[in-house]
């Protein structure tokens, strides 16, 4: 079975946030000896295409309204990543030095018009066509509706939503943007008004997954807009949690952790971990430091972060750091508390992919009071190196964390997202710090969970066979 995952982002070529981790590890666990999967991206002008090279594979041009675009498919020359990766190169268009900007319409369009006129020239069409969201949302409607890609109808197709707040709307003034089909079906691409790519994969795909069964859910009552899809389209959705790459996040060989660490010498492992961190960024290492990685958008409840770390950090025994961007605002108050909270605070405004491992691997405790969280992979990397993770009981986060609590509990779980829930959860990790015996136990316990993708990789084979 040949399965082609479409999407924008894949790790480690570009990535930012988790859909790259998963189209970055999926393939690798579908592939053996009955499954061929590979993913099709953008060549962005980015880090990892400035320091590979690359081969022409195919060059052809692409219509899109009234514009013409030279295009060519670029194939790594030498491919160290465990599964076939083809980059569609857009000169002025899609190669720029960003992954997303706020006027992606033409240029995520123009990829997608790309990936399928190119796949007109195969041999041999893929068995599954596997879409990652809104970017690559118009491809079912396009294999279904397009007269040009007439000889596709009989591919099956799936999309996974990974995040259903951004759906790629535009106006139906750019209709003629989308290669041209029956216009008696343009009520496919339509959802309150707009074209909305997002609403018309949940309307044309096989099949529509969602990266947790508890997200799947919840998006029924609440998916900014499109409940009603969501909900009328369900006999065709399925939640399948999303697993981690447990070759890239492993503390035992984890190339950019101080120490690397198993279960066994988690204590000196976490310790040299912790040290780094603390000697970095001015923090005590006697203190329970507690962390937040991710992106700083309300989704994630970072903008109650100034305010509940001003009153969590009244208790002068606890530590906070951040490594996170965004909202530009909660950003600059972040960076305002550093001054405030000199020695037990402190953040890192930006990306940065070894500081996010060395705060999975040195902190005591890992934040995540999210509003919508689909899945969430950073508290399944928090588990993996033996740091708790304190969440809202939301989505993903609802289906990997129990509270202490509970029976085998082993996080800190709060309901609401309020500033009070958060410093409330952060009381509750630093009496679990005070009981040392206790606090080790967990850390312990939690490394031995399961999160790795085989489990997730084969729901995935076992769709795929049910709509081919
Ligand atoms: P989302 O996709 O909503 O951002 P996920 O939890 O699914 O959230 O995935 C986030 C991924 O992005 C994790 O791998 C996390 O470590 C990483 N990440 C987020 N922000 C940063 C940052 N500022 N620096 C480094 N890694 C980050």
């Amino acid at each position: 079975m040949n399965i082609t995952h479409i999407s924008a982002e894949c790790y480690p070529v570009a990535k930012v946030g988790g859909l790259a981790d998963v189209v970055g590890a999926l393939p690798k666990y579908q592939n053996n000896s009955s499954i061929s999967s590979q993913v099709i991206m953008p060549y962005y002008d980015v880090k990892f295409t400035q320091a590979n090279t690359f081969t022409s594979v195919f060059k052809s041009e692409l219509s899109i309204g009234d514009l013409t675009y030279k295009f060519n498919i670029l194939k790594l020359k030498k491919n160290n990543l465990d599964f076939d990766v083809f980059f569609v190169d857009i000169p002025n268009l899609l190669f720029k030095d960003y992954v997303y900007s706020f006027s992606d319409t033409e240029r995520f369009l123009a990829f997608q018009i790309a990936t399928l006129d190119w796949m007109l020239s195969w041999d041999k069409y893929p068995d599954i066509i596997h879409c990652h969201d809104h970017h690559t949302g118009l491809i079912p409607f396009m294999l279904q509706e397009s007269f040009k890609y007439e000889s596709f109808r009989k591919i099956p197709n799936i999309l996974t939503i990974h995040n259903a707040q951004y759906q790629g709307w535009f106006s139906h003034d750019n209709v003629n943007l989308i290669p041209s089909f029956n216009f008696d079906n343009v009520g496919l691409l339509d959802w309150g008004g707009n074209i909305n790519p997002l609403a018309a994969a949940i309307k044309c795909a096989w099949s529509v997954t969602t990266v947790s069964p508890s997200y799947m859910e919840e998006l029924k009552t609440s998916a900014n807009g499109l409940e009603s899809l969501l909900s009328s389209e369900s006999s065709k959705c399925s939640g399948i949690l999303n697993g981690i790459d447990s070759n890239v996040w492993n503390p035992e060989t984890d190339s950019y952790i101080v120490k690397n660490y198993s279960k066994k010498t988690i204590a000196s492992g976490k310790k040299a971990n912790k040290k780094e961190l603390c000697d970095t960024f001015n923090l005590d290492i006697e203190k329970p430091l507690f962390a937040f990685i991710g992106r700083l958008v309300d989704e994630k409840g970072s903008d109650l972060f100034p305010e509940a770390f001003k009153i969590a950090l009244k208790n002068p025994n606890i530590s906070i750091l951040l490594l996170g961007s965004g909202n530009k605002e909660v950003e600059r108050k972040l960076e305002a508390l550093k001054k405030e909270f000199k020695g037990q605070y402190n953040a890192f405004i930006g990306y940065d992919e070894k500081l996010s491992h060395i705060i999975y691997s040195g902190a005591d405790f890992l934040l995540m009071p999210s509003r919508v969280e689909p899945c969430g992979l950073n508290q399944m990397y928090a588990l993996r190196y033996g740091t708790i993770p304190i969440v809202r009981s939301i989505g993903g986060l609802k289906d990997t964390v129990t509270d202490i609590s509970e029976e085998h509990g082993f996080g800190i779980c709060h309901d609401n997202v309020t500033v009070t829930e958060i410093t409330t959860a952060i009381k509750r990790g630093t009496k679990l710090y005070e009981k040392q015996p206790e606090f080790k136990k967990i850390r312990t316990q939690i490394m031995k969970i399961d999160h790795s993708w085989d489990a997730s990789a084969k729901q995935y084979i076992n769709l795929y066979n049910s709509i081919n």
